[in-house]
């Protein structure tokens, strides 16, 4: 019943069958392909076939089942290749070498498509190559719009790794490091000094570009095995993130730490995610000062995460107790809607541009920039090209994004002109719906 264990339902056969296959001696069949290049129409996909598909000859695919949070979509994405899932039953009933053009940018198939269709598609894939390439070839210059407005671009990592490919698109900043890969999957917590070197090596490999460290942000359905947490209904709603740790301040205490030792190899700043109080970010602040003292450091930069609601409507008092905001839309969008972010059945309706949530950024935007305060957006939207002129006509200062994202991102911004997004903004935030706010738009 769990949707989010049920998307992975074919990565369990697919193991299963392998590992039988190998009990019994079977050869693995190879996909059998024609040599032509084809589009791939499947009742599904598992994600080690989705792995070895050959990207010279397959140039997408299409499948019955599935979903955009699964496996098979993932590595289809991280592979460049386009593909559309949850098609329904009907696409099996196409004959073998129908012509079809495959989007997946918008989900949609065209069977037997006519001239002009086919001519329409090979052109808008043209385009997207050409600008893909010419995206990589300027990632390292800045994001300025037309009339000059400039939009700093960073990327949201999740270890070292990241950190150098975070460099080498062009990523100006970290404005998200999720500090989870450290404490999950393990029995003991990780010391002081393990964190420490790990922050201190991702200083480093940013060189001098300023990197935001979030804070453990676990808890409620991300247990962790060396803490004794109460079963909860609401996980979700329960003792998480910031919550959770201030519950359990030895936890706080080492990971600050370990970040204000690191920060003398970098521009280090700490955040905190899952702020719904005032309290919350003052008892914080007051471990940061202590630990400050403590170890003879001082000005690391602290800001909090913009994701609950609650901290959305009371930005203007909180931006005095920071240096910056960063806004989850992942998670505003969940709670402004009240829609499980991991439920497929929601996945079309929760949107982050629903006028709600757009609303709550602009009321954090506001309130940040009055005190004199930056504000970023680290949820998904930052990356949606649709979302990009809108947030910046909001005045957005930064958008953190996926590391592959950023040269897009950087381009579009490019091509923006400020003053058309402005008004942009306002239209979106004037709209009823999040499809309205979709079907927005710039006059150019
Ligand atoms: C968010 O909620 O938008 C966010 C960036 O945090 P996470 O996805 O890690 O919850
Ligand atoms: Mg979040």
């Amino acid at each position: 019943k769990d949707p989010l264990l049920s998307a992975r339902a074919a990565d369990l056969h697919d193991v299963g069958y392998r590992v039988l296959r190998i009990l019994v001696g079977a050869d693995e069949q190879p996909l059998q392909l024609p040599d032509h290049p084809v589009i791939i129409i499947a009742d599904d996909l598992a994600p080690s076939d989705t792995a070895a598909l050959d990207a010279k000859k397959v140039l997408g695919f299409c499948t019955v089942l599935g979903g955009p949070t699964t496996h098979t979509a993932i590595i289809a994405r991280s592979l460049g290749l386009p593909a559309v899932v949850s098609a329904g039953k009907s696409i099996l009933s196409l004959e073998e070498s129908t012509p079809i053009i495959l989007n997946g940018d918008d989900g949609t198939i065209t069977i037997n498509p006519d001239e002009m269709e086919l001519k329409f598609a090979k052109e808008q894939k043209r385009k997207a190559n050409q600008l893909r390439t010419q995206a990589q070839a300027t990632a390292n210059e800045p994001a300025v719009t037309l009339d000059g407005h400039r939009v700093e671009i960073a990327a949201n990592i999740g270890g070292l790794d990241d950190a150098r490919k975070a460099m080498a698109s062009g990523a100006e900043a970290v404005g998200l490091l999720r500090t989870e890969f450290l404490f999950l999957e393990r029995s003991d917590p990780p010391s002081e000094e393990e964190q420490y070197e790990v922050y201190r090596d991702i200083a480093k490999a940013m060189q001098d570009k300023p990197v935001i460290i979030r804070t453990l942000d676990v808890g409620g359905d991300k247990p962790l095995p060396y803490i004794q947490m109460d079963e909860e209904a609401n996980p979700f709603l329960g003792e998480r993130g910031i919550r959770l740790c201030l519950a359990k301040p030895e936890l706080l205490r080492q990971q600050i730490r370990a970040i204000v030792r690191a920060s003398q190899f970098g521009k280090l700043r700490i955040m905190f995610p899952m702020v719904a109080d005032l309290s919350e970010l003052k008892a914080a602040r007051v471990m940061v000062s202590e630990i400050e003292s403590e170890l003879n450091v001082s000005g690391i930069e602290v800001g909090i995460m913009i994701e609950v609601p609650s901290a959305a409507l009371m930005a203007d008092i909180l931006a005095e107790f920071v240096d910056f905001f960063s806004i989850g839309t992942n998670d505003l969008t969940q709670y402004t809607l009240a829609m499980d972010r991991m439920n497929p059945n929601l996945a079309g309706k929760s949107d982050g541009l629903h006028p709600a949530v757009l609303r709550l950024i602009q009321t954090t935007i506001q309130a940040a920039h009055q005190a004199g305060k930056w504000v970023g957006v680290c949820g998904e939207l930052g990356a949606d090209s649709t979302a990009i002129p809108i947030l910046t006509g909001m005045g957005i200062d930064e958008l953190s994004v996926t590391v592959p994202a950023v040269p897009m991102a950087k381009a579009q911004v490019r091509k923006l002109n400020y003053q058309d997004t402005r008004i942009l903004a306002k239209q979106a935030l004037r709209c009823a719906t999040a499809e309205a706010v979709r079907k927005l738009k710039l006059d150019q």
